[in-house]
């Protein structure tokens, strides 16, 4: 391996330039996280300048029975559980519609594999939403449930995408990426789409114009070295497609899922992984804390270490919280104001597309500011 200067590898940051594999390997291995925070703010003033983008969202997850059973999640039961759920359609609705008052411009739906419900449920859940609130954005289904909607309905995964869009599906979060390693998702999640399906589903989705997020899973059996070849191939399909919007780390939760033993990853291995996430995702225009999984004050913190959004007011959140997460599951926006406020950043609302709603000064909201 050839020997790497920190410094040189400190220039090309501060001139734009992109970052090798063996280049990033080297950082992950710099300690003094003050200076990784440093670096990668560097790249985030120059995207985003002071400004941090939240916004005002209902998580909904239509059904916690799934036939993957991924090791690291605690959320999914088997049919049959006493504690297993699946929403009709009219759940559906009366959760999203509880949410206008509280100025929503988003619902955001993930939900385990159900073996029974058929393709054809998430079409109507899609197509009534839409009809019911036609100006809410509705950012639905990960890669890994687009791909299985194609399993189990024998059409493609463009027909499934496409009926979807029409249905009314806005975007994808980007959930189900965990680790884009086959030998880990062997161990971890046997069960769900490899990894090429996971990317071959996004790439098709941004074609077809959806725009989606993409996540990553760590802390559990993964190494720095699988965290960053993730990261690289994440980078590699949005020069390809130019459709990720943001990228969300999310900390793995070990209580009550089949990787109990484990231990939840530190903050401050979190910030690396953050700090590290804006130096290599060169192309990405948004790195996001997802507060419920990264915690509050972490998340308030990361605000200097690369972070420029922090994902929304949420309202009911389940996965996470069946993993022994201690966040609350809704966050006012006010509070979201005051927490980027502290900081000394811009909270900038946005809608689901990154289009500016609101831009907030000291206090003061400046409608002039509206997309
Ligand atoms: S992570 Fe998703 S796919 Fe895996 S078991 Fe949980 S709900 Fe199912």
């Amino acid at each position: 391996m050839s020997r790497i200067s920190l410094l040189e590898l400190q220039k090309k940051v501060i001139n734009g330039e992109r970052l090798t594999r063996e280049e990033a390997i080297h950082l992950a291995g710099v300690d003094d996280l003050l200076y990784l925070g440093r670096l990668a703010n560097i790249v985030k003033e120059r995207k985003t300048g002071s400004d941090v983008y939240f916004n005002v969202n209902r998580h909904i997850n239509l059904t916690n029975v799934c036939v993957s059973r991924c090791k690291f999640c605690a959320f999914s039961k088997d049919k049959g559980d006493p504690d297993a759920y699946a929403m009709t359609v009219d759940d559906v609705l009366t959760d999203a519609v509880s949410a206008v008052p509280l100025g929503i411009t988003e619902v955001h739906i993930v939900s385990g594999l159900h073996p029974d419900l058929p393709f054809e449920y998430y079409l109507e859940v899609i197509s009534k939403l839409k009809q019911t609130m036609p100006e809410i954005h509705i950012q639905a289904f990960t890669a890994v449930e687009i791909w299985y909607f194609a399993g189990i309905s024998g059409l493609s995964v463009e027909q499934v995408l496409k009926r979807l869009k029409d249905a009314g599906l806005g975007s994808m979060p980007g959930g189900g990426a965990e680790i884009l390693n086959d030998q880990i998702r062997q161990t971890v999640c046997p069960k769900k789409g490899s990894s090429s399906d996971w990317l071959e589903t996004t790439r098709i989705a941004h074609k077809i114009g959806i725009r989606s997020n993409a996540t990553m899973l760590y802390g559990h059996v993964e190494t720095m070295e699988d965290r960053i070849d993730h990261l690289i191939a994440l980078r590699d399909l949005q020069d390809e497609t130019g459709g990720f919007q943001s990228f969300i780390p999310l900390p793995f939760h070990p209580k009550n899922t089949g990787l109990d033993g484990l231990q939840k990853p530190t903050a401050f291995e979190s910030l690396k992984v953050l700090a590290l996430s804006r130096l290599i995702l060169d192309n990405f225009d948004h790195i996001k804390a997802f507060w419920i999984m990264m915690g509050i004050k972490v998340s308030q913190l990361s605000l200097l270490f690369g972070v420029d959004d922090l994902d929304g007011t949420v309202v009911e959140e389940k996965i996470t919280h069946a993993a022994g997460a201690e966040t609350g599951e809704s966050i006012s926006r006010a509070e979201l104001i005051d927490l980027i406020f502290e900081a000394d950043r811009i909270p900038v609302e946005r809608d689901t597309l990154y289009n500016v709603i609101q831009v907030h000064k000291a206090g003061k909201e400046d409608p002039s500011h509206e997309a």
